[in-house]
């Protein structure tokens, strides 16, 4: 790249400052400290990228980055401001220029190739570089083979072998979409990467595959670019009052569906994180950093995170490694003069973030936390802080990262073999020797239960053999069977059991995560040899077992309500106008000769209804429409010819209760919990396919809200007006869904008669020292565990839901159990706890607690859930829970 020495004057630096990075030599990065001059002349050109802003103003901090090695910049790369238009750090690049200049380095660069992995929501690409050595990518499908051999073949991998594998360095940024600045590094890097001439980047790129993916979440970034970029004039405001620091509901931080991508590595349930599951798995990489941003007033952060709070799942020889990445940072944060921290915040506790889950797949997973400007400017304590600093320090890290990679290369590779070699000794300690997974009672369930962890490389088999655990039966082809004897032990391990003790009662997020229990499936813990009922290995899990039993009807079909995407069949006919009928009570049918028994909850869909001139389907339609829910939703039909039935109540009785076509409501905007309402949406339209209207909360008291019979109110705060119509709205006959958040709302505006339990942390923690009340307070918090809620099964939103579901919840606030008969849905039983963590004080106040109850109001109804019953969306049992709140709120 051409000098452009109009520039220099932004630079404050004196010589001798210079020495201060000749005291601080790296193991890599040495500064050259007789030629300073030429050392001014490489620094400048990416120095004048990072810090020249559009809006001609100095920045405070000096133009010092160094970087050793770098003889000069190929000109034939071109700029991020070539292909963007404007400098890194003068404005907010938004997604479609992130990936122009990526396309277009990835044109001219021999050493750099571009993979689209994954679209979002909304269609954008998810895009990384491959950035290595022109040798390296001539052999770049050699080298990744190799790499998979640290696992699956780890026995046999030389120490010889090691030392000529290169490392691949997995860098990733900004997943959280308004943490914006560690894209705009990535450009940097990539521009760095492709064009810097001299040893140190080209010895580098001999050793080290970068997978650089500049936005790990393009919705999000998009929402959030687009706020601030037009929300600037022509010179920058720090003021944090202003307009362009305060981003409309719901912010950029989340993806489409206002889920938290950052907390989806394990369970993997949309599509940006699918793609890099693949990309992860496709390479195995040996260390990977997850770029973020913090407060305003902090510094900046790198791991190690609190020792207390490892998981204790991940090796020790991780957290050593996390040490020995953690000296480089520091030594290219101390030669820029750039104050950090470790060790204070954040964990490597959830396996569900991109800092924590490679850590549980023999690999070394690195969060960094950047002061965050979010504007370009920002007023802080100590100054202002710009967005050009917040990126140069992203930039520093992403070198440092580089440096660790090529210094600590055999050892991270080692550590990979090592864990992997390991797994298989640590399974003949284990107790348990297999997981056996029902198919019986949630068929689909379990096959997402499935799915979920062949994207882990967990391998399943068929149960060869019936089976009986801990008195419970398990039939042949009916069963998935885990053996833990398996490359990824651990992560089996992790994932599916239930974890009741923890060194320490705090927690950055959840505290279990176990997915058997998320799932609602039913399972067992083998502890003999596994190996006599283990049958074949099984393929991709599709989802399967939609049927028609007894083929076409010619009176009527029945729709068990047991499984998982029956609400998504139910909602095709009452769309279509088909008078279907949920029956109340238990009966039998005979089919095929045989007394069949069929459970409250099913559905009843006649090919004949009155007719009236409104009538808009025929027998035909109802044929087809079984046909495409039992292929599209794997849901089960039972053809039947007659109303009269042997037991219990007939097709057509009193016990049965006609059914509504649901027109759904849901309360967004600000006041309310973006990420509640999120997990809502995403499960009735994106999964469920259910329209649902998202009303601004603002707007309430002057919409027609008649036009809806179901309201979801996810929690969060509404201005009096629009209580107001909300509540009368509920009076004159919707039903309302008052989720966790939104109890208290519903109880003070005299919707529930329901009473929270106090609870007195103070007097529990009397006495205590200044500097113990935190975590004494903290200890008595839950941020998410693990509880058995036992349902009422005769009550129609209880309808087929096993008695005892299992629940997720957030939050330290209880109610007890109503006094009105009936209104108790479901309580949290005597021992309520299956996983997490929770005080002994709170267990116990838990006991008989009310988790769901269902009352009415005037003449409408209203439903209250004190779970997530829809949480990070793979809560795929008790969202059955929610979906019979919105089906059959009208059947009590
Ligand atoms: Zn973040």
């Amino acid at each position: 790249m051409e000098v452009d020495l109009n520039h220099w004057p932004i630079c404050t630096r004196e010589p001798e400052q210079v020495s201060i990075a000749r005291t601080h030599p790296s193991r890599s990065m040495i500064v050259d400290s007789g030629k300073f001059l030429s050392l001014v002349a490489r620094l400048l050109p990416l120095a004048i990228l990072i810090i020249r802003p559009s809006f001609g103003q100095a920045l405070p901090f000096p133009l010092d980055m160094p970087l050793p090695g770098v003889t000069s910049y190929d000109p034939k790369i071109p700029t991020p401001e070539e292909i963007i238009g404007h400098e890194i750090g003068t404005r907010h690049t938004v997604p479609y220029q992130v990936e122009a200049y990526f396309n277009a380095i990835a044109a001219v660069s021999d050493r750099v190739t571009l993979n689209i992995y994954a679209q979002s929501y909304e269609g954008r690409n998810l895009i990384h570089a491959i950035v290595t050595s022109p040798t390296n990518h001539a052999r770049l499908e050699e080298i990744r083979e190799a790499n998979l051999r640290l696992a699956d073949d780890s026995e046999n991998v030389t120490d010889a072998e090691i030392e000529n594998m290169p490392v691949v360095l997995y860098q990733g940024y900004s997943v959280h979409g308004n943490e914006a600045s560690g894209t705009e590094a990535a450009i940097l890097y990539l521009y760095h990467l492709a064009a810097a001439r001299g040893p140190v980047v080209e010895d580098a790129l001999d050793q080290i595959v970068v997978i650089l993916d500049p936005m790990f979440n393009p919705d999000g970034r998009d929402r959030f670019t687009d706020w601030v970029n037009r929300n600037r004039g022509a010179v920058a405001v720090s003021d944090t009052q202003d307009r362009e620091h305060n981003e409309a509901w719901p912010g950029g931080r989340t993806n489409h569906y206002w889920f938290d991508l950052n907390r989806d590595w394990m369970v993997g349930q949309h599509p940006e994180s699918r793609g890099r599951l693949k990309t992860f798995h496709a390479w195995r990489p040996h260390v990977l950093t997850d770029h973020h941003e913090m407060g305003t007033g902090s510094t900046f952060f790198f791991q190690p995170g609190i020792p207390s709070r490892n998981n204790p799942n991940t090796p020790e020889r991780t957290f050593e490694l996390t040490d020995a990445i953690a000296q480089f940072h520091a030594e290219g944060l101390d030669r820029i003069g750039s104050q950090y921290y470790t060790r204070e915040s954040f964990d490597d506790f959830f396996y569900g973030k991109g800092s924590a889950f490679p850590d549980i797949n023999g690999s070394v997973g690195i969060l960094f936390e950047q002061a965050s400007s979010r504007a370009l400017e920002r007023d802080a304590n100590d100054g202002v802080l710009h967005y050009a600093f917040t990126v140069r320090n992203q930039f520093a890290a992403s070198l440092s990262t580089l440096a660790a990679g090529a210094a600590l290369r055999t050892r991270l590779l080692t550590n990979q073999r090592d864990f992997y070699r390991e797994s298989l000794v640590l399974a003949d300690k284990h107790p348990i020797k297999a997981y056996v997974v029902s198919l019986d009672r949630g068929r689909t369930r379990a096959q997402k239960l499935a799915q979920l962890l062949q994207r882990h490389r967990v391998e399943l088999y068929e149960l060869s053999r019936d089976l009986s655990i801990d008195g419970r039966a398990y039939m042949a082809g009916e069963a998935y069977v885990i053996p833990l004897a398996q490359r990824q032990m651990r992560l089996i391990k992790s994932v599916m059991e239930r974890t009741l003790t923890y060194q320490d009662s705090l927690f950055y997020d959840v505290s279990t995560w176990t997915l058997p229990l998320a799932h609602d499936v039913d399972y067992g813990e083998y502890r003999r040899n596994a190996t006599n009922f283990k049958g074949d290995l099984l393929g991709d899990v599709k989802l399967d077992g939609g049927e028609i039993v007894g083929g076409r009807s010619s009176y009527a079909y029945l729709m068990p309500w047991n499984r998982y995407f029956a609400p998504r069949s139910l909602y095709r006919f009452l769309k279509a106008g088909v008078p279907v009928r949920v029956m109340m009570d238990r009966f039998s049918v005979v089919l095929n000769g045989n007394l069949t028994w069929f459970e409250s909850g099913t559905i009843v869909i006649p090919l004949k209804g009155r007719d009236t001139p409104l009538k808009t389907y025929d027998a035909e339609n109802v044929h087809e429409l079984v046909e495409q829910a039992a292929e599209n939703d794997h849901t089960l039909f039972y053809s039947v010819s007659s109303g009269l039935t042997p037991d219990g109540p007939d097709l057509g009785g009193s016990s049965t209760s006609s059914l509504t076509l649901p027109v759904i409501g849901l309360l967004t905007g600000r006041g309310i919990s973006s990420g509640n309402a999120g997990e809502l949406w995403h499960l009735l339209s994106e999964r469920f396919r259910i329209p649902v209207s998202l009303l601004d909360v603002s707007r309430l008291s002057r919409n027609d809200l008649s036009k809806y019979n179901v309201i979801v109110h996810p929690g969060g705060s509404l201005d009096d007006p629009d209580s107001e119509a909300l509540v009368k709205w509920t009076k004159d006959g919707g039903s309302l869904i008052a989720m966790s958040g939104a109890i208290n709302w519903a109880q003070s505006n005299d919707l529930l008669e329901i009473e929270s339990k106090s609870f007195d942390t103070d007097s529990l923690i009397q006495g205590l020292p200044y500097n113990q009340l935190d975590e004494a307070r903290g200890a008595h918090r839950i941020g998410g565990s693990i509880f058995t809620l036992s349902i009422d099964t005769t009550h129609p939103v209880g309808f087929g839901i096993n008695h005892s579901l299992p629940v997720f919840h957030i939050g330290s606030q209880f109610y007890e159990a109503p006094e009105t008969p009936g209104q108790g849905l479901g309580l949290y039983s005597d021992q309520p706890l299956l996983s997490g963590y929770i005080s002994d004080d709170k267990l116990e106040q838990l006991e008989g607690s009310a988790g769901a109850v269902a009352a009415r109001a005037g003449k409408g109804r209203v439903i209250g859930f004190m779970d997530r019953l829809s949480f990070r969306a793979y809560w795929h049992g008790s969202q059955r829970l929610f979906l019979n709140a919105v089906f059959f709120s009208r059947a009590f």
